[in-house]
């Protein structure tokens, strides 16, 4: 098994490194339970908080990774990314940790609140027109104008790497899973997580989860072919990625066993039971692996099932809004 997963360009001792770097750097989240879940699913279902991560999401524990991979001089020169949403914080917050200057490309019409976010964490923004301009091309540009690294926000086998650390610690805490359900937008998060727990326990089963308004994912993995989705309309800001990497492609198709879909009004709803019944805010892309296990995209009955509650960054008046949206508040 490792010899396949290390032909495939990610390898458990990658990860394990990385979770070397972030011992006391990156959080450890704490990892839930609720009775009112497993009775519902039928199902023990253990909640790996990483809406509790610095920055709000698992994203830093990537950034800050294939960061402590660059040189000393890489860098001084500084470190360049396009997103618009996690990846900005988390890395914007890893340049301060190991004094690189980041440069993050964002469209003009993002969130004013995760643009102030970013500036916060020390992140310096370059704003485009999303209608004429191409973020990759301006990142590419710059990056080679002014001699910075490009990290991109998952096609990267640092930031691959760096996001498995979450299922580790999962996996220290809770030994005995037989399913992992995790969400995949341009699949980091998913290629980490699945190499680690089939290096753990390599009969556990990995299951990606994505929103149906953005099923590139699941048609990739059953055509054997990397497939495209255009803007697609979905609540899970998160996984809004138009295709799977060139990198974390291969990955999943070795190590994920399946891929699942969920509604919009699913993910709507297992935020709404995350926040109400567990205390636990998450965004919604956040809510998106508890939503295929509420609406039954995946047999769970009899189960040991971890999730990663991947990220927490929605602002309340639009968690408001889409829980009074979808019929769950007045
Ligand atoms: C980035 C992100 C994802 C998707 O991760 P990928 O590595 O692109 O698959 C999911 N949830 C949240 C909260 C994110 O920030």
């Amino acid at each position: 098994m490792s010899g396949s997963v290390a032909a495939s360009g990610l390898a458990m001792p990658a990860i394990l490194e990385a979770a070397e770097r972030l011992r006391g750097v990156a959080r450890r989240t704490p990892v839930q339970t609720s009775a009112q879940l497993d009775e519902m699913t039928g199902a023990r279902v253990f909640l790996k908080c990483e809406n509790f991560q610095r920055t709000g999401s698992f994203k830093f524990r990537g950034g800050y990774n294939a960061m402590s991979l660059l040189s000393e001089e890489e860098r001084r020169r500084g470190v360049i990314t396009y997103s618009s949403g996690n990846h900005a914080q988390a890395l914007s917050l890893a340049g301060r940790l190991l004094g690189a200057p980041v440069t993050i490309v964002m469209p003009n019409d993002a969130d004013p609140s995760k643009m102030a976010a970013t500036r916060a964490y020390g992140g310096t923004l370059v704003l485009y027109d999303p209608a004429t301009e191409d973020r990759e091309e301006i990142g590419s540009r710059l990056a080679a104008e002014r001699g910075l690294s490009m990290i991109p926000p998952y096609n990267h086998t640092g930031v691959m790497a760096g996001q498995g650390t979450a299922t580790v610690e999962l996996f220290e805490e809770v030994p005995d899973l037989d399913l992992l359900l995790i969400a995949c937008g341009g699949g980091g998060l998913i290629s980490g997580s699945s190499v680690a727990a089939k290096a753990l326990k390599p009969g556990c089963r990995v299951i990606g989860v994505e929103p149906a308004e953005a099923d590139d994912a699941t048609r990739s993995f059953r055509a054997g072919a990397i497939q495209r989705v255009h803007n697609p309309r979905t609540v899970a800001d998160g996984v809004r990625t138009p295709a799977l990497g060139e990198l974390t492609f291969p990955v999943i198709l070795k190590n994920v066993d399946d891929m699942a879909t969920v509604s919009e009004a699913g993910i709507v709803r297992a935020m709404h039971f995350l926040w109400e019944r567990m205390k636990l805010v998450v965004e919604p892309t956040g809510a998106v692996p508890l939503a295929a296990l509420m609406e039954e995209r995946v047999n769970a009955r009899g189960l040991r099932i971890g999730l990663v509650l991947c990220g927490g960054n929605v602002d309340f008046q639009r968690a408001a809004g889409l829980f009074r949206e979808f019929g769950l508040a007045d």
